[in-house]
C-alpha cells in the first residue's frame, strides 16, 4: 500500500501527466512494474524544463528571499528530479539492459549539467546570501539555517564569491584539473592493461588455488594469440595480481609481477602513460585554486565541509594512532620474518614475499574453512538476526510488505514503531545478477520530510551481490557477507530513522563526508558479538548454532596483522594530507612518501616502487586530503560502540536505553547539526582512539 499522503502544492503539469508517465508520479512508492526506457527522456525533458523556468522565477526581483518563497519551491523541484532520476539510475545499477543503458547515458550528462548550472548560478547565490542576511534567517529552525549555510559554503568553494577578474582563471583551473584527473585514471588503466605474461609450464604456478589457475587458463583461451597452445595468461588486474602475490610459490614470478604492478604509469613504462608530471601539475593547480579562494593549502579547502577542522588536527590524529599502532606492527612484522625464515626458508623477506608469507602464517595459525562457516549462516537466519538487533535496540518492528519491484528477487519491508506508526520502508535486493553492478550499497528512494501537515516517510534501497540459493536450500552467507549486510543496514538506518523534516539535512543528506561511515561501521561490530551471532546462526542441514570454538577462531583471525594494516593506512593518509598541505618546494611526492615510510612503515618497498603514480583515490577520485576518513570514521564508530560494551556487562550489548540514545543523538539528527556535536551528545565526551585499538587487539 502506498504510504504517502498527496503532495501539497505540486506543479499542475507534473500531476496531470503522472498517470501516463510513472516516473512523474510522486504521490507514493515508485511504480517499478510500469517504468519503461522510453519514458525516461520525456520525464527528464519535462522536469529540467520546469526546474530551469522555476530557477529563473525564483531569482527574479518578485521573489522575496525567504524560506517559503525561495528555498521551499527549489527543494520541491529538485526533489522531483532526484526521485525520477533516482529510479532511472537505480534501474541502471540493478537491472541493466541495452535500451535502458542507452537512455541513461543519453540523459546523464543533462542531469550533471543541470546541477553544475545550479552550483554556479549567481542569482541563486545572491538570493541565498540575501536570506542569510535577513531577519528571517534568525527565525529559521537550526536545520534550515544549516541548509542555508551549506549552500553558501558550497557556492563559496565553487568560486561564486571570487572577484570577477579571478573567476575565469578559477574555472580554467577546475577544467584542467578534471582533465588531468581523467588522464591519470586512463594512464593507470592503460598501463595496467599493457602488461601480460603467458606461462606454459603449470609448475610455475605451484601453490595457486585451482579456481585461480582455471581463471588464468580461461584468460589464455580467450586470447587469440595463444591459439592451440595450452597455457595460462596473467595480467595486472587485481583478480590476477593478488592470487599470485598471495599464493604463488615461485618467488621469481612474484617479484616480476610485483615490479610490474608497482611501477605502473611511471617512468619505467611508456612515456605517454607516465603519471609523474600529472601528479606535479595536479598538486600545483589545487594549491593555486586554494590560494584564489583564500586558503593556505588545498587541504584546508578539502576539510571545509568535513568533520575534521584543520590539517593539524588530522595530522595529530594520524601521528597519535601511528605511535600507538607501531609497536604492534613491528611485532606482526617480527613474527612474520621469524615464520618466513623458519618455515619458508625466506631469510630476507621482501615486499613481494609479504602477502605470500602472511597467507601461510594465517593458514598455520587460524585455519578454518569459510565454507564450513557459511553452512551456519542461511540467509533467513542471518536476516532474522539482523532484524532482531534493530528491533531490540530501537523498539521497532520489521515486517515484510508489498510494493511494485523491479525483479522477483526483491523483497520489501516496513519498519514500524511499537504503536504501529510507520517509520520507513526498504527494498532488499540481495543476490548477484548479470544485470546488476558489483558490490553492496544503500541508496535513498524517498527522503523523510514534512509536507504541510503530513510527514513523508523515507524509503531505502539495500543492494548486495550475494550468491543466490541453489539446490532448493536457502542462500548461504559467508561471515563477510553478513558483515556487509550489517554495514549497508547501518547506512539504511541512518536514512530511515532520521527525524529531520527538511530535505537538505534529512537522513544522510548533508552529513559530513568523514562521518558518514559512522553508522555503517558501527553496525559491523554486532557481527563479532557472540550473544548476537549465536542467535543468527543455524546449520543449514541440522539447525545447530555456530560452535563457540569456531567463532573463537574467527575472532582470533579477525585481528591477524591488524598492526601492519593500520600503519599502512596511516602511511597513505599522512602522505595524502602532507602532500596537500605542506609539501616543501623542490620536494617530490615520492620524496615525501619515502620520508613518511621511514618513520611509520614496517614494510619497506624497493627503490623502484612508484606507489604515488597509481594512488588514484587522491589524484583521480574524490579522496584528496580525505584519505584519513577511513580511519577517522572507524575511530568514531568503535568509540560509539564501546558505550554499548561498557553497559553490556550485565544485560548484553543490545541495550534499548543506549539504543534509543544512539537513535536520537546520532541517527535521528542527520546532517542537521555537526557530526562532532551529535557524537558528543551520544558519548558524553570527545572521541578517543582507545576503543578502535582495543577492537583491533592493540591495547
Ligand atoms: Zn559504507
Amino acid at each position: 500500500m502506498p504510504s504517502f499522503r498527496p503532495r501539497a502544492g505540486v506543479t499542475p503539469s507534473t500531476e496531470s501527466t503522472a498517470t501516463m508517465n510513472p516516473l512523474l508520479d510522486f504521490s507514493g512508492l515508485p511504480r517499478y512494474s510500469e517504468v519503461k526506457p522510453e519514458q525516461v527522456t520525456p520525464a527528464v525533458d519535462q522536469l529540467l524544463g520546469e526546474n530551469r523556468a522555476l530557477v529563473e522565477t525564483l531569482c527574479g526581483p518578485s521573489t522575496p528571499p525567504t524560506w517559503e518563497a525561495f528555498v521551499a519551491p527549489m527543494e520541491d523541484a529538485n526533489e522531483r528530479l532526484s526521485r525520477a532520476w533516482g529510479q532511472v539510475s537505480h534501474l541502471h545499477s540493478v537491472l541493466d539492459s541495452p535500451e535502458l543503458r542507452e537512455v541513461y547515458n543519453a540523459n546523464l550528462p543533462r542531469i550533471t549539467q543541470y546541477y553544475a548550472e545550479l552550483g554556479q548560478h549567481q542569482g541563486l547565490f545572491l538570493k541565498f546570501k540575501a536570506l542569510a542576511a535577513s531577519a528571517a534567517y534568525a527565525a529559521l529552525s537550526p536545520a534550515r539555517r544549516k541548509i542555508v549555510d551549506n549552500e553558501l559554503r558550497d557556492f563559496r568553494l565553487g568560486g561564486a564569491e571570487l572577484p570577477e577578474a579571478d573567476k575565469p582563471r578559477f574555472m580554467a583551473i577546475q577544467e584542467e584539473l578534471s582533465k588531468h584527473s581523467a588522464k591519470f585514471e586512463e594512464n593507470l588503466l592503460d598501463a595496467t592493461n599493457a602488461w601480460s605474461k603467458f606461462i606454459t609450464d603449470e609448475a610455475e604456478l605451484a601453490g595457486l588455488p585451482d579456481d585461480a589457475k582455471a581463471m588464468f587458463r580461461e584468460m589464455a583461451e580467450a586470447d587469440g594469440s595463444l591459439a592451440n597452445t595450452p597455457g595460462f595468461k596473467l595480467n595486472l588486474q587485481a583478480p590476477s595480481f593478488m592470487p599470485i602475490l598471495q599464493y604463488c610459490e615461485n618467488r621469481g614470478l612474484r617479484e616480476e609481477m610485483y615490479r610490474a604492478y608497482t611501477t605502473r604509469a611511471s617512468e619505467y613504462g611508456a612515456e605517454t602513460l607516465d603519471n609523474t608530471p600529472l601528479i606535479a601539475r595536479i598538486l600545483e593547480l589545487r594549491a593555486e585554486a586554494a590560494r584564489l579562494l583564500g586558503f593556505a593549502s588545498y587541504a584546508q579547502v578539502s576539510l571545509e565541509p568535513k568533520m575534521a577542522e584543520t590539517p593539524a588536527e588530522v595530522l595529530d590524529f594520524l601521528e597519535n594512532l601511528a605511535t600507538r599502532a607501531k609497536p604492534y606492527a613491528e611485532r606482526d612484522m617480527a613474527e612474520l620474518r621469524d615464520y618466513a625464515a623458519k618455515e619458508l626458508s625466506l631469510t630476507d623477506l621482501q615486499a613481494w614475499d609479504v602477502a605470500f608469507a602472511s597467507e601461510k602464517l594465517r593458514e598455520a595459525r587460524y585455519a578454518f574453512s569459510e565454507n564450513e562457516v557459511k553452512q551456519y549462516f542461511p540467509e533467513p537466519r542471518a536476516l532474522a538476526g539482523l532484524f532482531r538487533v534493530i528491533e531490540t535496540l530501537y523498539g521497532l518492528d520489521i515486517r515484510e510488505d508489498a510494493a511494485p519491484v523491479w525483479h522477483e528477487d526483491v523483497k520489501f519491508f516496513a519498519i514500524r514503531d511499537r504503536s504501529g506508526q510507520l517509520i520507513g520502508q526498504f527494498y532488499l535486493d540481495l543476490y548477484a545478477r548479470d544485470t546488476k553492478r558489483g558490490g553492496a550499497w544503500m541508496d535513498d528512494a524517498i527522503t523523510r520530510r514534512r509536507k504541510g501537515e503530513a510527514i513523508q516517510t523515507p524509503v531505502a534501497y539495500l543492494n548486495c551481490n550475494f550468491t543466490r540459493p541453489v539446490g532448493g536450500k536457502p542462500a548461504l552467507l559467508t561471515h563477510d557477507d553478513v558483515i556487509t549486510l550489517f554495514h549497508e543496514f547501518g547506512h539504511g538506518l541512518h536514512h530511515l530513522l532520521t527525524r529531520v523534516e527538511d530535505l537538505g539535512v534529512s537522513g544522510i543528506n548533508g552529513v559530513e563526508w568523514d562521518a558518514v561511515e559512522l553508522p555503517s561501521q558501527f553496525m559491523e561490530n554486532f557481527c563479532w558479538e557472540w550473544d548476537v551471532v549465536k542467535h543468527m546462526t543455524g546449520h543449514v542441514d541440522t539447525g545447530e548454532p555456530l560452535p563457540r570454538d569456531l567463532f573463537d577462531k574467527m575472532l582470533a583471525a579477525k585481528n591477524f596483522q591488524a598492526g601492519m594494516q593500520t600503519v599502512r593506512q596511516i602511511e597513505f593518509a599522512l602522505f595524502d594530507m602532507h602532500l596537500h598541505h605542506d609539501l616543501p618546494p623542490g620536494k617530490t611526492a615520492l620524496d615525501l612518501l619515502r620520508e613518511i615510510r621511514q618513520r611509520v612503515a614496517v614494510v619497506h618497498p624497493p627503490e623502484y616502487n612508484r606507489f604515488p603514480n597509481n594512488f588514484s583515490h587522491i589524484f583521480a577520485g574524490g579522496y584528496a586530503a580525505g584519505y584519513y576518513s577511513y580511519k577517522w570514521a572507524e575511530v568514531l564508530s568503535a568509540d560509539a560502540y564501546s558505550l554499548f560494551e561498557e553497559n553490556g556487562q550485565l544485560s548484553g550489548v543490545l541495550n534499548p536505553d543506549i539504543g534509543h540514545r544512539f537513535w536520537s543523538e546520532i541517527l535521528a539528527q542527520g546532517g542537521a547539526r555537526p557530526a562532532i556535536e551529535s557524537f558528543k551528545a551520544f558519548r558524553g565526551r570527545e572521541p578517543t582512539i582507545d576503543a578502535l585499538l582495543r577492537h583491533n587487539g592493540m591495547a
